[in-house]
């Protein structure tokens, strides 16, 4: 709430209706300025009064917060993560630019001969390894997997990069930023909404925190889209995972062992 607040304060300031200190507390004089902005409407609660400061901020500076309702939400928050950078580096956020990211070319372009050749028959050469930390199962979270069935030709970068992850962020953001909410890796299936088999048919696909990173989610909305994450992505990509989010701008929970 504090880094809302500042960031509140801050674009009041802008407006010459503050003069305080930007210092993340909500005091008198942050209220009797909220209170004056224009189409704020003074009955709110103070929480709703914030976020909708920051929901006119984000669109008087240009980014899609979506509605000006007070209510926090994942265009919010991408919102505000914007003004966050915008205010700290006085300039936007790079755009999105998949094309800055090298393929490797570490493994098979997916559905080419080369893919099927590699990996072989779907459901088959499969490994169970035990992973550096325990896993929640994404669909239901009362049970936990210390075990991944994948390719057995993934297990090995697999785990390493799931390493590198634990090393970087350490349990307690592993659990905060729910990188352990596992989707699952192999299952035979077709691709959703399509008619040819999904790469986790050859278990060498999985999918994360499938709740914040829906199907058809872009990166407005993806939890994974946001910079807190790209150390987790550069994990993968250093070992040649193709993130779909990353390259295709859907799909955010899935992360694959095969080009696109
Ligand atoms: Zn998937």
């Amino acid at each position: 709430m504090k880094e809302k607040i500042k960031v509140v304060q801050q674009l009041l300031a802008e407006k010459g209706l503050y003069r305080g200190a930007i210092d993340g507390i909500f005091g008198p004089e942050t209220l009797k300025s909220l209170n004056r902005v224009p189409g704020m409407s003074v009955n709110l609660p103070n929480v709703r009064k914030v976020t909708t400061m920051i929901q006119i901020g984000a669109r008087e500076k240009g980014f899609n917060s979506g509605a000006i309702d007070g209510m926090w939400g994942p265009q919010t928050q991408y919102a505000f993560e914007e003004l966050v950078y915008l205010q700290k580096y006085g300039k936007v956020r790079e755009p999105w630019r998949p094309e800055e990211i090298n393929p490797m070319n570490r493994w098979p372009r997916q559905n080419s001969p080369a893919f099927h050749e590699f990996y072989g028959l779907r459901a088959k050469n499969l490994v169970t390894v035990t992973v550096p930390y325990e896993m929640k199962i994404a669909w239901d979270m009362r049970y936990r997997a210390k075990k991944i069935t994948c390719h057995t030709k993934v297990a090995e970068s697999l785990l390493l990069v799931l390493e590198n992850v634990r090393n970087i962020y350490g349990e307690n953001e592993i659990e905060r930023l729910a990188l352990n909410r596992f989707g699952g890796c192999f299952n035979n299936r077709l691709m959703r909404g399509g008619t040819q088999w999904s790469t986790h048919s050859w278990g060498v696909a999985l999918d994360f925190d499938p709740a914040r990173n829906q199907l058809t989610w872009g990166r407005n909305q993806a939890a994974f889209a946001h910079p807190v994450y790209n150390d987790w992505w550069r994990c993968w990509e250093e070992e040649g995972w193709v993130s779909l989010g990353r390259r295709k701008n859907y799909d955010w929970m899935h992360v694959q062992a095969a080009e696109v």
